[in-house]
Parts: C-alpha cells; sequence; structure tokens
C-alpha cells in the first residue's frame, strides 16, 4: 500500500525516493530529476530545490575540510602534500555523497510544506 503523505521527507530523501510515495525513484541521472514517479504517478516538474542543497553542502563540507586541514596541518605537522590530499578528497568525496539526499530532502520538504512561489490573490 501507498502511504500517501504519511511518508517522512528525511526517510524519502535520505533514499532518494518520491516524496508522495516513497517508492518511486526521484532521480535519473545523478542530480536530474525524473519527469514524475513511476509509482504514483507524482508530476516532479514543480520541484525545484534551487541553489539550497549547494548552500548546504558547501557550509558543512567546507567546514570539514577546513578543519581536517588546520588540524593536520598544526597539530599533527603533517607535510603540506598531505594536508592538501586529505582535505581536497574530503571536498571532493563528501559533496558527491552528500548533494544528492540534500537535494532529494528538500525537495521532499518542499512537497511536505507544499513550499511554492507567492501569489497575488485575485
Ligand atoms: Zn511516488
Amino acid at each position: 500500500m501507498i502511504g500517501h503523505d504519511s511518508v517522512s521527507p528525511f526517510v524519502a530523501g535520505l533514499g532518494g525516493k518520491c516524496p508522495r510515495c516513497g517508492e518511486g525513484a526521484l532521480f535519473e541521472t545523478f542530480l536530474g530529476l525524473r519527469p514524475s514517479c513511476g509509482v504514483c504517478g507524482l508530476d516532479y516538474s514543480a520541484a525545484d530545490a534551487g541553489d539550497g542543497p549547494a548552500v548546504f553542502v558547501i557550509f558543512f563540507v567546507g567546514f570539514v575540510a577546513v578543519a581536517a586541514a588546520f588540524t593536520l596541518r598544526f597539530s599533527w605537522l603533517a607535510p603540506l602534500w598531505l594536508t592538501l590530499l586529505v582535505s581536497v578528497g574530503l571536498t571532493i568525496g563528501l559533496t558527491l555523497l552528500l548533494l544528492r539526499p540534500f537535494k532529494a530532502t528538500l525537495i521532499a520538504l518542499q512537497y511536505r510544506h507544499k513550499a511554492a512561489e507567492g501569489r497575488l490573490k485575485e
């Protein structure tokens, strides 16, 4: 049974699933959305996370990468090449790991809260 609107946005987001049924796939490519859900038929054309996922990922990954670089360089006195290798590796790896679930979660939250552009009442 499809539990419409009972799916947690965070569970759907972490799994990259449809925000309404939690079963259909959300993504067609790495970050590209499918036109609609293959299970419940929800149209994904209104889904737009904008720059939100990138901003959250930049804040988190930037903090982790810089903290790791400072710790390596100044606490453990690691050589510069190792510091750069770890920091750049963390930046690329964490960004690729987190961007998709963040985008899916923000789209699921947008769906849950019916977020859309403002319109004038007529
Ligand atoms: Zn669905």
